[in-house]
């Protein structure tokens, strides 16, 4: 594994007698992406600003860059972008005179024109950022982010309110900050992107870490499946097979529409037990139906407290 960009060890912050996070730790590899998942109020925001040395930990050990965010200097900063969720642009200023502006922040920017290409604003570059969509004035919000060059870059809910077509394209923008080896901690309320983008995947709910690992084997489910299927009319949960029933647990109620879902890392055996149950029966299970569960399922279940 690439060396360690950012370590969190026991981190908890409290704001009076509210302890918004509750001694997590994290660890983010080099040129990784790393997605940050949560419920609103879980801690997310509180972490991510510990991370970039706005709010101070009230306990835990920090290192990103090899640095203690809290007082790290203007060297280390150099090394971080930071896209925040409000854009912060200067209305009268073309793409490109904003971008020229940052650059002059910067020891050793990245060329402009490389940026407007990295960010695709080719056709927008002359236009002033008050006269942009919200996509690309977004967009232009990461190559500010982006023309200082940083090896570490902090996206915070990049796509909320973009059209479907402005995602996907925010999400290549994204895909190709992996191709220039950068690092990107990524917050987000959507799976789907998630899922597409992330190398690694953390969810925090109620300020600790209840799941981390590969967007297709968290929370165990490249193993698990999920089983659904309508009861017949008339048939009670109470008559299906034992083996079915075990697997519903607590969850055994029927949907009122009678549909039955659960979960399990058996699906051979259960399915064979439901089938058999069924044709003994000669009753029809409507809309069965066997997949895996998606990281939203994954998400909810893990978040549902
Ligand atoms: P969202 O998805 O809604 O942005 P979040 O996961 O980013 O949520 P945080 O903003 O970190 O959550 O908030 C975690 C908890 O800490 C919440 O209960 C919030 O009300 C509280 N909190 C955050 N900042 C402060 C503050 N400056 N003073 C007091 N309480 C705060």
């Amino acid at each position: 594994m690439a060396e360690s960009v950012i370590s969190v060890n026991g981190l908890r912050k409290s704001y009076g007698k509210l302890e918004a996070v509750r001694g997590i730790d994290l660890e983010v590899a080099g040129g990784e992406i790393f997605a940050f998942l949560g419920p609103n109020g879980a801690g997310k925001t509180t972490t991510v600003e510990i991370l970039e040395g706005y709010r101070k930990p009230s306990a835990g050990k920090v290192s990103v860059l090899d640095s203690n965010p809290a007082d790290a200097g203007r060297a280390w900063r150099q090394r971080i972008g930071v896209v925040l969720q409000d854009c912060n642009l200067q209305p009268e200023l073309t793409v490109r005179e904003s971008l020229e502006l940052y650059a002059g922040y910067y020891e050793a920017p990245r060329s402009v024109d490389e940026t407007i290409e990295l960010v695709g604003l080719m056709d927008q570059c002359d236009q002033r950022a008050r006269r942009l969509s919200g996509g690309q004035q977004r967009r232009l919000d990461v190559g500010l982010a982006l023309v200082g060059d940083p090896e570490l870059l902090f996206l915070d809910e990049p796509t909320t309110g973009f059209d479907p077509s402005a995602r996907r394209q925010a999400w290549e923008v994204i895909a190709n900050l992996r191709e220039l080896g950068k690092t990107v901690f990524l917050t987000t309320h959507y799976m789907d992107e998630a899922q597409a983008l992330a190398d690694r995947v953390a969810i925090i709910a109620a300020g600790e870490i209840v799941a981390e690992g590969a967007p297709g084997e968290l929370g165990g489910r490249d193993a698990a499946a999920l089983i659904s299927f309508r009861l017949p009319s008339g048939v009670g949960a109470g008559e299906l097979p034992r083996e079915v029933a075990a697997a519903l647990g607590g969850a055994g109620t029927p949907h009122p529409n009678g549909r039955v879902q659960l979960r399990t890392d058996e699906p051979v055996s259960i399915l064979n037990a439901l089938t058999s149950w069924a044709l003994a029966r000669d009753l029809e299970l409507a809309g069965l139906e066997v997949r895996r569960p998606s990281l939203e399922d994954v998400y909810l279940e893990l978040t549902a407290e």
